[in-house]
């Protein structure tokens, strides 16, 4: 490491919360209010802390999923755009997708929170110049900014894999995956905060990806006790996203991922240290069969 680069590396790591999808998978009204009262409940013991939340339409298109979202602009957190049907863009058209982003409009812009960030369902911007430009000129044509995610994480897949657990035995005990799960985060939010500092120079105001599930029902509380415990400041969503980073416009195809991810990818230096997908089920997969979970 370069002398000019050490007093960075003193700089606390500064983390917010982003909660996407609003997936209820298929809970009834009582258990989808409790698990959304748990993580608004989560946040708010954490010195009012006040989260970004990135909805999708066909997951919220209902009295109960808006009343949902509702709670949490009303709480002071930000609600952004995450599209109606949460297309994955490489296997749609430019035209689809900017619809797509128009038509979760109505169920949000009311809403108190309501904030013009964009998220691209898994992270995918666009595979060819054309479809990724397309979409930079139709966001900022609609006056949105970019809800980058800079810690990427596979939450939805621990998640996921806990359900099957629980569907099968309901008396699972859950402190295995939380261990997992906590494991997981640091690792990750380190990885990223590293490569922010060997690519940009500085740790940026970190926005980390999770979702709105059981896993976080159960253990968000953790997850920012472990964050502030082992020496990051948990900072406001609105706060991070003030950060230069959010304004970047990396140019790599396929365009997306971690906006770390991306601007590394871009200076062509840290290949060896960039897989693809930044994260995904099939890493996490072999050490969860191994750990019985
Ligand atoms: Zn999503």
């Amino acid at each position: 490491m370069s002398k000019t680069a050490l007093p960075l590396s003193d700089e606390k790591p500064q983390i917010a919360i982003t909660i996407d999808d609003f997936n209820l998978f298929g809970a009834s009204p009582e258990v989808a209010r409790k698990r959304n009262r748990a993580l608004l409940n989560a946040l708010s013991a954490r010195s009012n802390l006040k989260a970004a939340a990135f909805p999708v339409g066909n997951n919220i298109d209902s009295e109960l999923g808006k009343s949902l979202v509702r709670e949490w602009g009303e709480a002071g957190h930000m609600i952004g755009n995450h599209t109606y049907s949460h297309w994955f863009y490489p296997n749609r058209s430019f035209h689809e997708l900017s619809q797509d982003v128009l038509r979760l409009e109505p169920l949000i812009k009311d809403m108190p929170g309501f904030t013009k960030l964009f998220r691209f369902p898994a992270l995918k911007e666009g595979d060819t110049i054309e479809r990724r430009d397309k979409m930079r000129a139709f966001l900022k044509e609609h006056n949105y900014r970019m809800g980058y995610v800079t810690v990427d994480a596979s939450d939805w897949y621990i998640d996921q894999r806990l359900r099957a657990r629980l569907a099968q035995e309901l008396k699972t005990d859950a402190s295995a995956y939380k261990a997992y799960y906590l494991n997981h985060l640091w690792d990750r939010a380190n990885f990223y905060d590293d490569l922010s500092r060997k690519a940009l120079g500085r740790s940026v105001k970190h926005t980390l990806l999770i979702h709105h599930n059981i896993l976080n029902e159960l253990f968000l509380g953790d997850v920012l006790g472990m964050f502030q415990s082992k020496g990051w400041r948990l900072i406001n969503a609105q706060d991070a996203f003030t950060d230069p980073v959010f304004s970047a416009q990396p140019n790599i195809l396929p365009a997306g991922e971690s906006i770390i991810w991306a601007l590394a990818k871009e200076t062509g230096k840290f290949n060896v240290m960039l897989r693809y997908p930044g994260e995904d089920s099939e890493y996490e997969k072999p050490k969860m069969d191994k750990l019985g979970l």
